[in-house]
């Protein structure tokens, strides 16, 4: 394995492309859009930066990890040398069906074709190309560059070696992979995002407001973020897209997403990629900022 695209240059795509590229391969980063293309590429240099301030990398590494990168807007000039794809274009299913079958076509046969989905069936996504034994699920977790995690999803008809290439090839990003059945959600989405949509319910009905639903998890259950703060760091989009495949997936209305999520992907309110969620990201500061809409509804005002 030398020769990596990774496809779709959004949140997870810049990350896989920065991490790839660090440890010495030779990446190409497929976006339709050239705009996020360019964005991607400043944000992996800000975050190389941020690792040169901390010690863990040189000037000199950030100048080869840059130099491991090429941009492409067209699909078969990124993706024609490839031995390992990984896409990461947005989760919706259609526009990935179409991307494995184009890959099917550009890639030649020995290539390994992965997705970043955090739901979507590999199954599926193995089922339109001629090679399903080749394809598999690589389910970094976000932000790409620190999260150890790698869920390794093993299609119904992914094949021993496949997996066995997919485990070694992630232990060489120095990240930790756990292999997993495909099945809705796989396990890190099956538990994560009812837990997201049962916060979002919990705000819906007025029992508390964001900021109090955020710091209960945090402190009460030791997790790093508040589910809130979380689902806007993943993306209310994604969140949304995900808890529909689940429900589809296992006919539970249990999965049915809040209608309050519904409406706010509806409004735009993406969380931080659109500068406003459950929190406001305008102003470019690290603390929190609850957004406008939410101020009313402290559990203060609602007793
Ligand atoms: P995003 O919306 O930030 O970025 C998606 C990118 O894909 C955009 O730049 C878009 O222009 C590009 N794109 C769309 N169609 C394309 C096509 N046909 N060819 C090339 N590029 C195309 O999305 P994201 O959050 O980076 O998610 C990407 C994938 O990673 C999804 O499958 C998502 O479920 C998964 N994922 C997301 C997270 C997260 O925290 N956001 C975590 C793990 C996995």
């Amino acid at each position: 394995m030398k020769n990596i695209t990774v496809i779709g240059s959004g949140t997870m795509g810049n990350g896989i492309a920065h991490v790839f590229a660090q440890f010495g391969y030779s990446v190409s980063l497929v976006d339709i859009s050239e705009p996020a293309l360019q964005k991607a590429l400043a944000t992996i240099a800000k975050n190389i930066d941020r690792q040169v301030a901390k010690g863990t990398v040189t000037e000199a590494d950030k100048a080869a990890t840059l130099a491991n990168i090429k941009t492409f807007t067209k699909l078969e000039d990124g993706a024609k040398n490839a031995d390992l794809v990984v896409e990461a274009a947005s989760e919706n299913v259609n526009v990935k069906l179409s991307i494995f079958k184009q890959l099917d076509e550009i890639c030649p046969p020995n290539t390994i074709l992965a997705s970043n989905t955090s739901s979507i069936s590999i199954t599926q996504i193995a089922a339109v190309t001629k090679r399903p034994d080749k394809v598999i699920g690589m389910h970094f977790m976000n932000p790409v560059p620190v999260m150890k995690l790698i869920e390794v999803i093993r299609g119904y008809s992914t094949s021993n070696e496949v997996c066995s290439l997919i485990m070694e090839t992630s232990k060489k990003l120095n990240k930790i992979p756990t292999e997993v059945n495909d099945y809705p959600g796989f396990v890190a989405n099956k538990i994560l995002m009812p837990m997201i949509n049962e916060a979002i319910i919990t705000l819906h009905e007025g029992t508390a407001g964001v900021e109090e639903i955020d710091t209960v998890m945090k402190l009460g259950m030791a997790h790093p973020m508040g589910p809130l703060q979380l689902a806007d760091f993943i993306g209310l989009d994604v969140c949304l897209n995900i808890l529909k495949v689940l429900q589809d997936g296992y006919g539970n209305p249990k999965y049915a997403p809040c209608p309050l999520l519904v409406n706010m992907v509806t409004a735009g309110h993406l969380g931080v990629k659109s500068g406003k969620g459950f929190y406001d990201y305008s102003g470019g500061t690290k603390d929190l900022v609850l957004a406008e809409r939410f101020k009313k509804q402290s559990s203060n005002v609602l007793a």
